[in-house]
């Protein structure tokens, strides 16, 4: 039996984690969860399952709900995911949250002896290194939910390390891969939020139209499998079937495909090597679908991908400065306080200004993104 720690429950990932859980219920148990700010969310998720454990963003939402919900002990703020990645009763954690406020819960469940499945990328972009250390050290597993590294872990069952060529990560193009560089000048956020394939939360959605989203999964990928930059690819592939790759010293290419259906790899993810029913899931039908289209990704187009597989060689702190100003300025870009373009500007700017540190400790990577969001915050504010 699973128990399962969920953390970001109330976003896109956790809500399907939640009906695979449901779907599931002899194989997995929820103990615990966090919802942030969506406290309509937690009484949902309440009136589900018989949770204890509950961590909300704010300390005047966890007191309310306490009076609400006596049987269940209710934490807040960052201190109260800490409190529940470290619970006795789970031992499972799934982390669902947004940006590199996941990486510290992600450190201490590991050291707490927990299993990860791992859909926040940022935890890896940010801090790879050190997760990889922990893992080891803590001899727990780590399982992908992002699609495109479920993929590849999907083709890498029964694969030896040393046989494989390169990682192929298919990239849909987000919703802006059919303009031109002169185009995206003026796009607005509703443009920017009409995902062609995939419905996800916000601020991937814009990472998957400046392609940032794909260079985390370059990043990503390298951690989770082991793989030099330089065998690690990036295909465009518009249709989104096939959502990624790898290829075998002897040529093959092995691949997934399916439907854009984020409860697989979530399902798989904790099922693995096991694979149950995805209830209601809906099967691919490719004479339907007839054509696959492949090409190479522009990165003068998208010069932020280029600046991801940069930022990954160099190590450091260098990927806390891209995460943190990329975080920064898509935040300002959905409050309609920067332009499209504008992203890619700030974390240039921050990756000039930002002293870069070659040996970066844990402690010099959390600075880092503490002085990163602080910098790129001043230059939004400035109108620069
Ligand atoms: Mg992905």
């Amino acid at each position: 039996m699973k128990k399962i720690i969920l953390l970001g429950a109330s976003g896109s990932i956790g809500t399907q984690t939640i009906d695979v859980i449901y779907n599931h219920q002899d194989e997995y148990e929820l103990v615990a969860f966090s919802v942030g700010r969506r406290i309509e969310e937690a009484r949902k998720i309440l009136n589900l399952f018989d949770v204890k454990h509950v961590c909300v963003s704010s300390s005047d939402d966890a007191c309310a709900l306490s009076k609400e919900y006596p049987n269940v002990h209710f934490t807040s703020g960052d201190d109260g995911l800490l409190e529940l990645v470290s619970l006795e009763e789970g031992n499972w954690v799934v982390n669902a949250l947004v940006g590199s406020v996941g990486l510290r819960p992600t450190l201490v469940a590991i050291e707490h002896g927990k299993n990860i499945a791992l859909a926040n990328k940022e935890t890896l972009v940010v801090g790879g290194k050190f997760v990889k250390q922990a893992l080891k050290k803590h001899h727990v597993e780590l399982t992908p939910i992002d699609s495109e590294h479920s993929a590849i872990f999907q083709c890498l069952q029964g694969i030896n390390r040393e046989d494989i060529d390169k990682l192929i990560i298919t990239a849909s193009g987000g919703s802006f891969r059919d303009k031109t560089r002169e185009e995206l000048h003026g796009v607005s956020v509703k443009q920017a939020l009409s995902h062609p394939n995939w419905s996800m939360g916000a601020k991937i959605t814009i990472d998957s139209a400046t392609l940032m989203n794909k260079g985390f999964e370059v990043i990503e990928a390298h951690y989770l499998f082991d793989i030099d930059y330089e065998d690690i690819e990036v295909l465009l592939h518009k249709e989104s079937i096939i959502h990624s790759m790898i290829q075998t010293k002897d040529t093959a290419l092995l691949a997934q495909l399916g439907t854009a259906d984020m409860r697989l790899p979530i399902q798989y993810a904790l099922s693995y090597p096991k694979r149950y029913d995805l209830v209601n899931g809906e099967k691919c039908n490719l004479a339907k679908i007839g054509t696959l289209h492949f090409a190479e990704p522009d990165t003068v187009r998208f010069p932020l991908l280029k600046t991801a597989y940069e930022c990954g060689k160099k190590e450091g702190n260098a990927c806390a400065i891209l995460n943190a100003a990329n975080e920064i300025a898509v935040g300002a870009f959905l409050n309609e306080q920067i332009e499209f373009l504008d992203i890619e500007r700030l974390i240039f700017k921050a990756l000039e200004n930002i002293e870069y540190i070659e040996d970066a400790t844990l402690e010099d990577v959390f600075e880092t993104d503490r002085k990163t969001r602080e910098y790129v915050t001043n230059l939004v504010k400035g109108g620069n």
